[in-house]
């Protein structure tokens, strides 16, 4: 077996123990019986297709299936949805769901957005400004401008993912502030809208600090997502938001106990194991 296939079986594994364990402790109804209001949650897709072993895949047919099950369960919620409840501004049911998708492939609009039009999913992408018209390192081609305009008209609002796809917080705060502001200028001059949402590359615990969170409100973006795992609830901090990731291969009753809370632990591996993840993290282009 080799060290890749291992660490996925390892990783599958400690995933399905988390989301069972949180079930079976009776966590879940617990949370719901005596949390502090309603808890709502975001969860982070990457590409689309048929991709064995690959957690950053997801299939069309299971990518089916989940948008359908949100939709009977009308879980799912826009990111001004999202913003005005964490602002205080609205109530959203308890266990609401917002899709987003980070890097910006073209399977977002070429298999997603379809899916997610016929089950009436409204979601965000993400887009590396600096990849659009490329293709990444595993061969898959990035959005191309045109294809990127052609989102919002398909149900998916975009946001920036940054210029280059590096460690915001590594960089240095004038290389950071350009990322910021480039992306956003670029996307907002394709697009002949505001583009008002951020998700930091990467989005560990290294990548983003207090000085990156207050220099991306600064450029105007009302809402910055990280990818560590948690919920949120009204007077979430809109700088830093947590999410939930959806990995490929898994099925549909851990996406369903996932998108009710059975992820939510998994936030005490972002918060102190920050560092053993870090390799993992770097697989993702
Ligand atoms: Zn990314």
């Amino acid at each position: 077996m080799s060290v890749s296939t291992l660490r996925w079986v390892v990783k599958k594994v400690a995933r399905r123990a988390m989301v069972l364990g949180s079930f079976v402790s009776g966590s879940l109804g617990l949370r719901r019986l005596f949390g502090r209001g309603p808890v709502v949650r975001v969860l982070t897709y990457h590409r689309f297709g048929e991709a064995d072993r690959d957690p950053w895949c997801v299939s069309a047919a299971d990518f089916e299936a989940q948008m359908r099950w949100l939709s009977e369960q009308q879980l799912a919620v826009s990111l001004d949805d999202i913003e005005r409840f964490v602002r205080g501004e609205r109530d959203l049911p308890d266990g609401a769901v917002l899709v987003t998708m980070d890097d910006g492939f073209s399977s977002v609009l070429n298999i997603a957005a379809p899916i997610m039009q016929r089950h009436g999913i409204p979601s965000v992408a993400y887009v590396t400004t600096g990849f659009v018209g490329g293709i990444s390192a595993s061969g898959e081609p990035y959005l191309t401008w045109d294809e990127v305009k052609r989102l919002p008209a398909s149900g998916v609002t975009v946001g920036s993912h940054a210029h280059t796809h590096r460690s915001m917080a590594q960089i240095g705060s004038e290389a950071s502030l350009d990322e910021a502001r480039r992306s956003k200028a670029l996307l907002e001059q394709h697009l002949g809208a505001p583009v008002l949402s951020f998700a930091y590359p990467f989005g560990m615990r290294p990548d983003e600090s207090p000085a990156t969170a207050t220099m991306l409100t600064g450029c105007g973006y009302s809402t910055v997502f990280i990818a560590q795992h948690g919920t949120l609830r009204r007077g979430a901090p809109t700088a830093r938001l947590p999410r939930v990731k959806v990995e490929g291969g898994e099925p549909l009753w851990m996406f369903k106990l996932l998108c009710r809370g059975g992820m939510d632990a998994w936030k005490l591996f972002d918060d102190t194991l920050w560092k053993l993840q870090r390799p993992a993290v770097s697989e993702q282009l």
